[in-house]
């Protein structure tokens, strides 16, 4: 019989920033750059003799993340050498922060962050093309954050929606695109196994470390994997050897990779060619600065939404990940955030019928000018439109974006509240369904949701429903 096991598992993530140039030199940060080699400089290609020049926007990146996940921030700090030797690192060494990370601590989704750290993107190889690996340093000294976690999380799933809302912050922020399929953001998972009075005496098992985990479900995938991996070994009496695996996305397992080097292989030694950096002697650093240049945050904008909207915690999912879908919301309910009826109305014709209409379209989210749609939701309010008449005029403003009162109307889909006008209409149906009409009076109820329908039938669906139902 299988024992109880917990799995635990930290994660080391990898981000590329956003910045108009490089971490040390002033070539072009370009990720979409699809020339090889077309953004490099002796300082980027590790030429030897150069002198790096560290990058202010980076910092203030990684500085802003710091202070969103309430982290320590160092005052003083400085970048160290990790050397070690491979084609894509021709200078023999890395520079990162080793003992002086910018933030340590804090906390992010629940998870405790041990620290995020500053670094530079390594070149880019390409194996096995006529026999030969290719090197491109486009990648080159761009701006790399490291973030790590402590060994605080406990199944796939927890790990995955730390991840997704590192990414969102760092779009937020504005600090990168973060796209995983990409390499943007790269994501990996150190997975153990132990007993559960081990976990809670903070002995952990031996430990692999998965990487090339390009897609969220691959590092969820990957983890769940593992941990079952993992127990099996324990259960066959083998031993987990520490080591970095890979994951096959075709097969849906890890492998082997490499045996793990441990730190001190990288005889790290600060940098003696960047100046170390006191944090609060430089302007721009400073946390109010800082905050002046942070909007809300994905978390607090979700509570807002929440709160503000009553709405689910699907529909605020949406507004907070598609940050414009979001601003449009807010924009079409206007100064109104306390008029519930609208904000629900806007909520629901938002997410169920216009980004289904942009998709189709292919259009942007200003296809239809806020202020269009804001009368639309307006007009639904007010009664003179009926659901099915506020779906057509939104779809007629999607081929021709307009004041919805004049498309509506042009169209007949203003709903009818003529009481004399829909009585005309009433006795015309009961004269013609006398079959209907009788049944009804039998006490058959669907019948008269019958005649309602053959009503909004020949109104083309313009009639006030509640009003037709009272006369006939
Ligand atoms: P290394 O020196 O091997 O890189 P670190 O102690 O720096 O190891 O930790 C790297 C990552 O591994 C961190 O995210 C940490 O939370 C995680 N980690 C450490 N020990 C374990 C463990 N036993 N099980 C799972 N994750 C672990
Ligand atoms: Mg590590
Ligand atoms: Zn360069």
């Amino acid at each position: 019989m299988k024992k109880d096991y917990i799995a635990t598992i930290g994660l080391e993530i990898h981000a590329e920033l956003k910045t108009a140039s490089k971490m040390f030199c002033t070539c072009k940060n370009d990720p979409d750059e699809e020339k090889p080699n077309a953004n490099i400089c002796p300082i980027c290609m590790g030429h030897p003799g150069t002198l790096p020049v560290l990058n202010k926007e980076a910092i203030k990146h990684v500085l802003k993340i710091g202070h969103a996940v309430n982290g320590t921030i160092a005052d003083f700090t400085e970048w160290d050498r990790k050397n070690y030797f491979y084609p894509d690192i021709p200078k023999g060494y890395q520079i990162s922060q080793y003992k002086y990370p910018l933030v340590s601590g804090g906390n992010l989704a629940g998870v405790d962050l041990t620290r995020i750290h500053l670094e530079e993107d390594t070149a880019q190889s390409t194996h096995d093309i006529h026999e030969k690996s290719l090197v491109n340093f486009n990648r080159s000294g761009v701006p790399l954050m490291e973030l790590v976690t402590e060994p605080v999380i406990h199944d796939a799933e927890t790990a995955v929606k730390f991840a997704k809302e590192l990414q969102l912050l760092l779009r937020y922020i504005g600090a990168g695109k973060a796209n995983l399929e990409k390499g943007e953001m790269r994501v990996e998972a150190n997975i153990s196994v132990a007993s559960p009075e081990d976990t809670t005496a903070k002995k952990f098992g031996t430990k692999t470390e998965v990487k090339n985990l390009n897609s969220f479900k691959a590092v969820e995938k990957a983890i769940a994997f593992e941990i079952t991996r993992q127990i099996d070994a324990y259960e066959k009496g083998e031993k987990v050897v520490q080591e970095t695996r890979g994951w096959d996305e075709n097969s849906g397992t890890t492998y082997s990779q490499r045996l793990k080097e441990s730190s001190h292989d990288y005889r790290y030694f600060p940098e003696p060619d960047i100046p170390k950096l006191k944090i609060s002697e430089v302007e721009e650093f400073n946390k109010e600065h800082l905050t002046k240049e942070t909007p809300e945050l994905p978390w607090i904008k979700r509570e807002r939404f929440t709160k503000d909207y009553g709405m689910t915690e699907k529909e605020v999912a949406v507004f907070v990940e598609q940050p414009e879908t979001g601003k449009y919301f807010e924009e079409v309910v206007g100064g109104d955030a306390k008029n519930a009826k609208i904000a629900k109305l806007a909520t629901n014709y938002i997410l169920t019928d216009y980004l289904g209409l942009l998709k189709k379209e292919g259009k942007g989210i200003e296809m239809i000018a806020v202020k269009n749609f804001s009368k639309l939701m307006k007009m639904i309010e007010e009664g003179k439109l009926s659901s099915r008449g506020a779906k057509d005029t939104l779809a007629l403003m999607t081929k021709e974006d307009g004041d919805p009162e004049i498309i509506a109307d042009k169209n007949g889909l203003i709903q009818k509240s003529d009481e004399g006008e829909i009585k005309k209409i009433v006795e015309e149906i009961i004269s013609k369904n006398a079959s209907v009409v009788e049944d009804y009076k039998n006490g058959k109820e669907v019948a008269l949701q019958f005649l309602v329908g053959q009503g909004m039938k020949a109104t083309k669906g313009s009639a006030n429903p509640e009003l037709l139902k009272k006369i006939i």
